[in-house]
C-alpha cells in the first residue's frame, strides 16, 4: 500500500466520536484544557460530539470537456484537507507523548494518502474514464479500496483487524473530501440531548447559525478565534463558548460530563466532585450577574457628566429579535444580512427578503435599523451563491482579500439590485440605514450610489411605497484604507460604522479566526486605534455620524477608551448592550477624554492594556 506505514496495530482505541475522528485515545480521569474565550457563561452538561454527517454523494456523470475542470476541484479539496490535517498534527505538542506516539503516525498515513497514492490515483483515473464529478469518483474509489481491504481482513485475523481498520481510514479520508468538495454542511445536531455540550474539530458560521440554544448549553471546538464569524453568532446566540481548545478531541466520548467555561476559556472533560460544585456556582452566579444587568434595561444610557451615548444592536440570525427587544437597544446598528443567504440552496428572492427585512424594522418600531448589504467572502462561505455561480468554486488562497463584500456585489449588480430593492421596500415600514461592507476604494461608493438611485427610481416606476427621501447609504470602514482615506470617503458616504473585526485583522495581518495568531490579534494595538481616530476625525470633517459596530465596542474595559476617541454610538451584540452600558453610566467623558491621551502616547498593546485595567480600578462601574 502506497501509504504505510500504518500505526502500531491494536494500539488505537476509537472513540464513540465515530470513524470521522482522526483523533482517539483513552479516556483520561479528569481533563482541564485552555482555549479561548468566546462567549462569557458557564455551561455544564453531557458532551455530543457532532459527527459530521456522511456526506451523501448522488452518482453524477459528466462531459469529457469537464475533466479539467473536476480534476481542478479535486486538487483544491485535496489541499483543504492536507491544510487540516497539518493543522491538527501541528497541535499534537499539547497532548500527552503517550497519545503523540499513537495519533502522529495515523495522521501521517491520512496525509500520505493525500499525497501521491493508489487512492488519489484511482480517483483521478475514474473522473478520466468513467466521466464521473469528483466527489463520485472519491466515493466510489474509496469504497472499491475499503472492499479489497475488508476482504482481505477475513482471511487475516492474527493481524488484530489491522486491514479492517485501513478500510476504515480509507474510508474516513474519503468522507473528508467529498465534504471538502461539496461543502456540505458538516454538522448534523439532530442527537444531542437537551443541555449537551457541543464539542467539535471546528465549526463553520453556517454551523453556527443551525445551533438551537434552547438546546445546546455550550459550545467548544479545537479550531476558530475570538472575532472570527463562528464565535460572533455563537455570542449573538448567548451560548457559553471557548474556541481554540488543542486536544479537546483526544479520547473524548460523547456522553461524558464536560464544563465550558466561556469566561475564563477553560473546558473540564469529566470533571471531578471539586471541579463539578465549582461550575455549579459559577452558573448560579452569572445568572444573577445577568438578571442584575438586565435591571439596566429601563435606564438612560447617559455618562456621568450627562453625555448621550447610543447603543444598539447587532443582529445576525431573526431568532435573536427578543434578545435585541430585552438588552435594552434602541435600533439595530449592524443588521448582518449574511443570514438570509445562508443554509439554503437558491439565493432569495427579493420578496422574501423584503418580508424579512420588513418583519425587523416593525419590529423594531420606530428605532433604526441599519442593514448591511451582503458581505460574501473571507469564512462566510454561502452555499447559494456557488450554485447559482455567483461566486467561483475554487477555493481562494485568501480568501480574505479576495472577492468580498461590496467587490462582489459590484460585480454581480443583479445580486445587489435585487437586495437594495428589498431594503428599500421594507424602508418603507420604518427608519433604516443602508450599509457597504469592505470598501476600500471612493469609486465603490459611488457605483453603489449610482445602483442605489437607480433601483429606487426603478421601484416608483413599479409604484413601490417608498420613503419620501432615501435612506442613508453609509459604509463599513474595516479595511486601513478606508480608515486612512476617511476625510475623503466622509464626502461620499451618509455615514460610518467602523468595523473593528475586520480593521484589527487587516491592519495587523492577523487572520481574526485563526487560532495559530490569535494573541497577535489585538484591537487595542496603537496601529488600530490610530485608524480608528483617523476614521473619528474623517467623518468629523464632514459631519456625517460614526458608530462601531466590531467586536471591541461590546468589550466594556474598551468603552472608556472608545468614548474618549469621540464615539458616542455604539452596537454591539444584544447581551453586551447592559454592560457596555454599566460603563458609559460609570465614568465621565473628561476622563475618558484624559484615558485615551494617556494610551495614544503608548506605543506597546500591552501599556494600553494596564492603562484600561487601571483605569477599570479606579472608576465607579
Ligand atoms: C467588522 O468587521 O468589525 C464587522 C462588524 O463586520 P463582520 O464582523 O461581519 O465582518
Ligand atoms: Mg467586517
Amino acid at each position: 500500500m502506497p501509504w504505510r506505514p500504518w500505526w502500531k496495530p491494536g494500539s488505537m482505541n476509537r472513540t464513540d466520536g465515530g470513524p470521522s475522528s482522526p483523533l482517539g485515545c483513552s479516556l483520561l480521569p479528569e481533563r482541564r484544557l485552555f482555549g479561548i474565550a468566546a462567549c462569557a457563561g458557564v455551561a455544564i452538561g453531557p458532551v455530543f460530539r457532532t459527527t459530521e454527517a456522511p456526506p451523501q454523494v448522488t452518482r453524477h456523470k459528466i462531459h469529457a470537456s469537464d475533466i479539467q475542470a473536476e480534476g481542478a476541484r479535486l486538487d483544491a479539496a485535496v489541499l483543504q484537507s492536507r491544510k487540516q490535517l497539518m493543522k491538527l498534527r501541528s497541535r499534537l505538542a499539547v497532548l500527552p507523548e503517550e497519545s503523540q506516539g499513537e495519533i502522529a503516525p495515523l495522521l501521517d498515513a491520512y496525509l500520505q494518502m493525500l499525497g501521491p497514492s493508489r487512492l488519489l490515483r484511482g480517483v483521478r483515473t475514474r473522473i478520466a474514464d468513467r466521466l464521473v464529478s469528483a466527489e463520485t469518483a472519491v466515493m466510489e474509489e474509496a469504497n472499491a479500496i475499503a472492499a479489497t481491504l475488508t476482504a482481505a481482513s477475513d482471511d487475516e485475523h492474527a493481524a488484530g483487524g489491522h486491514a479492517a481498520r485501513q478500510a476504515e481510514e480509507v474510508r474516513e479520508i474519503g468522507r473528508r473530501l467529498v465534504r471538502n468538495l461539496t461543502r456540505a454542511p458538516f454538522r448534523s445536531f439532530a442527537g444531542a440531548v437537551q443541555g449537551a455540550v457541543l464539542i467539535a474539530e471546528s465549526l463553520r458560521p453556517s454551523d453556527a447559525a443551525l445551533i438551537d440554544p434552547a438546546r445546546i448549553a455550550g459550545v467548544a471546538t479545537e479550531e476558530g478565534g475570538t472575532d472570527g464569524h463562528t464565535a460572533i453568532l455563537l455570542r449573538a446566540l448567548g451560548i457559553p463558548s471557548v474556541l481554540g481548545v488543542p486536544g479537546l478531541l483526544s479520547g473524548l466520548r460523547t456522553g461524558v460530563t464536560a464544563v465550558v467555561d466561556g469566561v475564563v476559556g477553560t473546558v473540564i472533560l469529566n470533571p471531578d466532585s471539586t471541579s463539578l460544585s465549582g461550575a455549579r456556582r459559577a452558573v448560579a452566579s452569572f445568572a444573577r450577574d445577568r438578571q442584575r444587568l438586565s435591571r439596566l434595561r429601563r435606564l438612560e444610557s447617559v455618562t456621568l457628566d450627562g453625555v448621550a451615548v447610543s447603543l444598539q444592536a447587532n443582529l445576525e440570525l431573526p431568532i435573536e429579535l427578543p434578545m435585541v427587544a430585552q438588552s435594552g437597544a434602541n435600533g439595530i446598528g449592524l443588521l448582518r444580512s449574511e443570514f438570509l443567504f445562508m443554509n439554503r440552496d437558491t439565493v432569495p428572492t427579493e420578496d422574501e427578503q423584503a418580508r424579512s427585512y420588513r418583519n425587523v424594522v416593525e419590529t423594531m418600531a420606530g428605532d433604526t435599523v441599519t442593514i448591511r448589504v451582503l458581505d460574501w467572502g473571507g469564512e462566510k462561505e454561502i452555499e447559494a451563491l456557488v450554485t447559482a455561480g455567483m461566486v467561483p468554486e475554487l477555493i481562494d488562497s485568501n480568501p480574505a482579500l479576495g472577492l468580498r463584500g461590496i467587490r462582489l456585489l459590484l460585480r454581480q449588480p443583479e445580486l445587489f439590485e435585487t437586495q437594495l430593492a428589498a431594503i428599500l421596500r421594507a424602508a418603507h415600514a420604518g427608519p433604516v440605514r443602508v450599509l457597504l461592507p469592505m470598501v476600500t476604494n471612493v469609486a465603490e461608493i459611488r457605483a453603489a450610489k449610482a445602483i442605489y438611485r437607480r433601483v429606487a427610481d426603478r421601484l416608483r416606476e413599479r409604484g413601490a411605497a417608498l420613503p419620501a427621501t432615501l435612506p442613508p447609504l453609509g459604509i463599513m470602514v474595516e479595511t486601513p484604507a478606508a480608515a486612512l482615506c476617511a476625510d475623503v470617503f466622509a464626502a461620499e458616504a451618509e455615514f460610518f460604522a467602523i468595523g473593528t473585526n475586520d480593521l484589527c485583522m487587516y491592519a495587523l495581518a492577523v487572520d481574526r479566526g485563526e487560532v495559530e495568531v490569535s494573541e497577535l490579534y489585538d484591537p487595542l494595538h496603537p496601529g488600530v486605534l490610530r485608524l480608528i481616530r483617523m476614521t473619528i476625525s474623517g467623518a468629523a470633517s464632514h459631519r456625517i455620524p460614526v458608530s462601531v459596530c466590531g467586536e471591541m465596542a461590546a468589550n466594556p474595559d474598551m468603552t472608556p477608551l472608545l468614548l474618549g476617541l469621540g464615539l458616542r454610538s455604539f452596537s454591539t451584540n444584544a447581551s453586551a448592550v447592559p454592560r457596555v452600558k454599566q460603563a458609559v453610566r460609570g465614568t465621565t467623558i473628561s476622563d475618558c477624554e484624559r484615558l485615551t491621551a494617556h494610551v495614544l502616547q503608548q506605543s506597546d498593546p500591552e501599556q494600553v492594556r494596564d492603562a484600561l485595567k487601571v483605569f477599570g480600578h479606579s472608576s465607579a462601574y
